[in-house]
């Protein structure tokens, strides 16, 4: 997929998240939230819904939760221009509550189509709800800081998962906050390592795919060989007075 094609797939995506209807979350909010940032990213951030500031503008994470994630990126020496950014909710719960199970799985699909758009190599998830979808079964206060690789059935093809707390909860827990400083720095390093198994997997499957390509080549005659084929050895596709392979040329072109 080009970038325009990926631009094109997120703005298709936003359109519909605008006027969706799926959930009851429609009725109460705003604005929705479908996501925004670059679409040539390799790195996708994940919240878990919008809040006040995000349901009037439209926009995730323009709050102060916002702000520390602009810190948080700003201490790796990235911008938030750099990344793509949405939740696994696009309609602010009302107060603020967390997001029901059957709100999370009406909403599930936009995620997964903004997921098969991008193909990040890294998903960041921010706060619990969001990891969930990425490690499913594990506690954030254990699992924050560490890695796993998604399961493509979430629309990430060969994306590694990094857990990390929401930054609201942060902004209300100095040691949370401390942590998440530390939790955002492996994110350099962890985008490294995604580079590296997806180039790899690349380049295994080209072997792959120019060694099967190479076993249904029919071979062509050798124009070295002598003219009279040997009558014992000639393969019996070949007309024994004649170089010509038994294939027409214009199926040779199929392989
Ligand atoms: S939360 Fe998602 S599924 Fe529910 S109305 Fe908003 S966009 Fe639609």
């Amino acid at each position: 997929m080009t970038v325009a094609e990926r631009q094109a797939a997120l703005e298709g995506i936003a359109a519909e998240v605008r006027v969706c209807t799926r959930c009851r979350l429609h009725e109460t909010r705003t604005k929705a939230v479908p996501g925004e940032g670059n679409p040539d990213t390799e790195v996708l951030f994940v919240g878990e819904g919008p809040g006040m500031n995000e349901d009037r503008e439209g926009r995730p994470f323009v709050g102060r939760a916002g702000g520390f994630l602009v810190e948080l990126l700003a201490s790796i020496g990235w911008r938030r221009e750099d990344v793509f950014i949405t939740n696994v909710v696009k309609c602010r719960p009302p107060g603020n509550r967390d997001p029901e199970p059957d709100e999370i799985a009406a909403c599930a699909p936009y995620l997964q189509r903004q997921l098969e758009a991008l193909d990040p190599a890294v998903v960041a998830t921010l706060g619990r709800f969001s990891m969930a979808s990425f490690m499913p079964g594990v506690r954030i206060t254990q699992a924050h800081g560490t890695t796993r690789l998604a399961d493509p059935a979430t629309g990430a093809r060969d994306a590694t998962a990094l857990a990390l707390y929401h930054p609201a909860y942060a902004l209300r827990n100095p040691d949370v906050a401390r942590e998440s400083f530390e939790d955002i720095a492996r994110l350099p390093g962890v985008l490294t390592e995604a580079r590296d198994r997806r180039a790899s997997r690349a380049a295994s499957a080209a072997a792959a795919h120019d060694a099967s390509r190479s076993a249904t080549m029919t071979p062509m005659p050798d124009p070295e060989a002598p003219t009279t084929p040997d009558p014992v050895t000639a393969p019996p596709t070949m007309d024994a007075g004649s170089l010509e392979p038994a294939v027409p040329d214009d199926q040779l072109t199929l392989f």
